[in-house]
Order: structure tokens, then C-alpha cells, then sequence
């Protein structure tokens, strides 16, 4: 069969916003649906339009026998009012064509995205590249599509305007195919430049999920925390090191370091390989890494952790269920500092029980410890009603590149534009440290790629710049 995969835009209204992330699920499906059989066709029209004639237009001229219609990806998530828009306009524009929406999202959000889109049908969950392959393959066996969806697990359909649902079953993730980053070319999508050294990133998914529960990350509606073997991994590595001769690479789980003992296994494996041309990041916690592991991520070709931190006010991070003891961030940042390890920290403006001064204070400690970058977020949830202690400050919106939804504040912030200041300022007041620009000059210097980093550090303080002045990322 010729199947359509679309990654419709991130909103249909304003300017066109560019997801700074490529659509990785979406990538592992069309490999899924290849190695099935299938011809594969993948359209992100991020880069043309964001007008549903243009989408339309093209999805037809892909001339599909099914089509599969992203709802959500990793790291990209649509508004729920292009979503309702784009789902109605594909129907149209496709009315006899098999559709359904797919994402890695858990049996609840399912249900419920699924209720929200009155011209949908199906959604395929769980972990997507086996429900998508097993939906299209039994509609090319002739089966009907909500036959076919009542027939598996993982997905939700109407039937008769009933919303029904089969529960997802947690499949063997060694069995997920290498992405087909051929028909989702990396180079199509940047990392800012803080998260690249230069060459090329592929992401790579070493565990899905997160155990955390902090109640501002998107990971709450994901199916929960599973990994693969080490094994399967360093597998990946390999093939994409041969098949797209990449050299750099993104460990994009949310959180690298969740089981200890698979993160050391893999970097002793990593380092077996003797790949010294190989280098990677990846997400953490500061209270997941210790010095021994940071040393074993160097050795490996790890250059780059980003940390999720938040905040340095214990009270915000017990609130919003970080659980994580600020004590940990130092330690942290100095043992990477020492394994040879980029730091890159990240912090959210309007943290519950937190509040200016206190946002002031965080950043008075994060420059104190001198990461390496810092980037700074409005926070911004998709949930129906505000968690305690907050409120809702705008209408949904999807411009930001890692949250999506309606700006939230604790009560102590008082607009958005008292938030987007305090960003402003605290990017100000990072980056444009003479000993701050110094020390980056210093590290240019000594560096032995001294073309690349140049690039890097240009395109890096020009983002500054524009962070500073109160332009987002585009
Ligand atoms: S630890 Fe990080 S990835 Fe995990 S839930 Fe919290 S913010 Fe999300």
C-alpha cells in the first residue's frame, strides 16, 4: 500500500511556526510501515505553509491509499483547533481514503483527542510504529478500517458516534526499526546551537516515557517509562553511523540516566565500539548522574548534557512534583565540569510557590555555578483546568519550540508580560557577563575545531541577542 504519513502543521493561525525538533516517531513508523512492504510518503510542510488548500493539495497529490494523520510527536504537538480544522479538511479533501490519527500518547489522552476530532475515526497509541503497522497491514489485507481497529490493541474509534477503545500492550522495543531518517531528513530541522557542535544530529531513543511526575512536562500524557537493550541501541548507532555516515548524535530520552546500570553498560559498550569520531548529548536530571557516571558518558563521546532544573527554590520544585533536591544541582554541573561535559541548564519563569524574587534568587545560584548555557522558559500546559497554587495567563498557544498550551503562572507572577520580561532579563543577565563572554572566547580559543565552534558561537550569541531582546526562536 502507498501510505501518506503527515505531520500537519503546529497552528493554522499567524505565522508559520517551524518545530525546531524533526518528527522522530514519525520517523519510525515509515520505517515500520517500509520493512512491512509498504511505499512510505512522509509530508512536514513545517518549512512551506501552514494553509490547509496548500496541505490539502498536496496530501492528494501524494496519491495515498491510506493516510495516517499525526496528532502529536516527540517534541511537537498541535494546536488543538488546527488539529479539529486540519483533521475535517483531510477527511474532505480524502473521503474515500482510509484515515487515522496517530501518537505516543496513553489510553486517557487517546480517548480523549480522539473525542475532540468529530471528522476522526481512529487514533493509533501506545508505542505508534507497531499499532500504525498493525492497522495498515490489516487494511491492505482488505479489512475495514474500525474492523480493524476493534480487532488490536491500541486504539480508539467511533463507531456509530461511540467512542471505543482497546488499552495498548507494551510491545518489545528492540523489535522498533532504525528510524528512516531518509524520508525525514535531520538537516530539514536545527538544533539551537547550544545542543550542536557543528555537524549533523541524529536523534536517537534509547528509552521512551519518564517515571517523574512533574506536572508541567508533556511526558504525563505518554505511555510509561520502557528501554531498550543496550544491545539494541549501540545497534542503532551502528547502522546509522554506516547508512548515513553520522558522527553526531542526540540520546533524545527525556531523561538519560533513569536506570544507572543500563546508562554505565552503555557507555562501556559505546566506548568498545572505538568510535572516537563519535560524539552525543543528552537530557538528564542532576540528581541522576555522580561523578563515576559522568566520567563513563566523557569516555563515551558524550559532550553535552542539558539538565532539566527548573528552579533552585525547593518549595517550587516540591510543588510542581519535580522531586528533586536543588542540593544536587552543584555537585552535578562541577563533576561534569570536570568529566569534560558541556552544561546546559534549563529554567522555567512562574514555577508554582515561587515568585520574582525567588526567580532572582535561582538566578543569582545558576550563575554562581557557571554552567555552560542556560535557557530560560515561560511555562505553558495543555490541561483543562490550572494546577493549584497558578492560573492561566493566555490562550493556547504553540510558538514555543518545548511546551505547548495556555501560559501558566504561579499567583505571585502578575501578567505574562511580567513573565517574558523576567526571561528577557534573566537571558540579559546570563550571557552578557564580561566574564561569562570572556570565558567563552577563552574556550573557543583553546578548541581544536576552531571553524566550527566560530559558527557555533555566532550563531549562539546572536540567539542570545535576540533572547535578551524578547524575540523567540525560529
Ligand atoms: S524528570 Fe524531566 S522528563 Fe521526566 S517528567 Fe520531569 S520534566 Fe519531564
Amino acid at each position: 500500500m502507498r501510505v501518506l504519513l503527515l505531520c500537519p502543521p503546529v497552528s493554522l493561525d499567524g505565522p508559520l511556526v517551524r518545530p525546531r525538533h524533526a518528527p522522530h516517531h514519525t520517523a519510525i513508523i515509515a520505517a515500520a510501515l517500509r520493512d512491512a512492504g509498504h511505499v512510505v510518503v512522509v509530508q512536514d510542510p513545517h518549512r512551506d505553509t501552514n494553509e490547509l488548500p496548500a496541505l490539502c493539495a498536496a496530501a492528494r497529490a501524494a496519491r495515498p491509499d491510506v493516510l495516517l494523520l499525526m496528532g502529536s510527536d516527540y517534541n511537537r504537538k498541535i494546536a488543538p483547533t488546527a488539529m479539529v480544522r486540519v483533521a475535517a479538511a483531510l477527511h474532505d479533501a480524502l473521503p474515500d481514503i482510509p484515515q487515522a490519527l496517530y501518537g505516543r500518547v496513553n489510553a486517557r489522552v487517546a480517548r480523549s483527542v480522539l473525542e475532540s476530532l468529530p471528522a476522526a475515526q481512529v487514533l493509533l497509541f501506545g508505542e505508534p510504529e507497531f499499532t500504525c503497522r498493525e492497522w495498515v497491514d490489516a487494511v491492505a489485507s482488505g479489512v475495514a478500517p474500525l474492523d480493524a481497529a476493534q480487532a488490536m490493541a491500541g486504539a480508539v474509534w467511533r463507531r456509530d458516534g461511540e467512542i471505543h477503545l482497546n488499552d495498548a500492550v507494551v510491545p518489545d522495543l528492540d523489535l522498533s526499526p532504525v528510524p528512516a531518517w531518509d524520508l525525514v531528513p535531520p538537516q530539514n530541522y536545527s538544533f539551537a546551537p547550544h545542543q550542536q557542535a557543528g555537524d549533523i544530529v541524529y536523534p536517537v531513543l534509547a528509552s521512551r516515557g519518564c517515571p517523574y511526575p512533574c506536572f508541567y512536562c508533556e511526558v504525563r500524557a505518554r505511555p510509561n517509562y520502557i528501554a531498550r537493550s543496550v544491545e539494541a541501541v549501540v545497534g542503532e548507532l551502528r547502522v546509522l553511523r554506516s547508512r548515513y555516515a553520522a558522527r553526531s548524535f542526540f540520546i533524545a530520552d527525556p531523561t538519560f540516566g533513569i536506570d544507572r546500570d543500563w546508562a554505565m553498560a552503555f557507555c562501556a559498550q559505546v566506548q568498545r565500539q572505538g568510535w572516537t569520531d563519535m560524539r552525543w548529548s543528552c537530557m538528564s536530571r542532576t540528581d541522576r548522574v555522580d561523578e563515576e557516571l559522568l566520567q563513563a558518558m566523557a569516555r563515551a563521546g558524550c559532550w553535552s548534557v542539558l539538565f532539566g532544573i527548573e528552579s533552585l527554590n525547593a518549595k517550587a520544585l516540591s510543588t510542581s512534583k519535580k522531586a528533586m533536591d536543588p542540593a544536587t544541582v552543584g555537585p552535578a554541573l562541577a563533576a561534569a565540569r570536570r568529566a569534560g561535559i558541556e552544561t546546559i541548564v534549563s529554567l522555567i519563569v512562574g514555577m508554582p510557590d515561587d515568585s520574582p524574587a525567588e526567580f532572582e534568587r535561582t538566578l543569582d545560584g545558576i550563575i554562581a555555578l557557571d554552567p555552560d548555557f542556560a535557557q530560560f522558559f515561560v511555562m505553558q500546559l495543555d490541561s483543562a483546568e490550572p494546577p493549584a497554587g497558578g492560573r492561566f495567563l493566555s490562550d493556547w498557544q504553540g510558538a514555543k519550540h518545548d511546551f505547548w498550551g495556555r501560559v501558566y503562572a504561579a499567583d505571585a507572577f502578575t501578567s505574562e508580560a511580567q513573565l517574558q520580561a523576567l526571561r528577557r532579563r534573566a537571558f540579559r543577565r546570563f550571557y552578557l557577563r564580561p566574564k561569562y563572554v570572556g570565558g567563552r572566547v577563552r574556550a573557543l580559543l583553546k578548541s581544536g575545531e576552531p571553524v566550527v565552534q566560530l559558527t557555533r558561537a555566532a550563531r549562539g550569541g546572536l540567539l542570545a541577542l535576540r533572547m535578551a531582546a524578547g524575540r523567540d526562536v525560529a
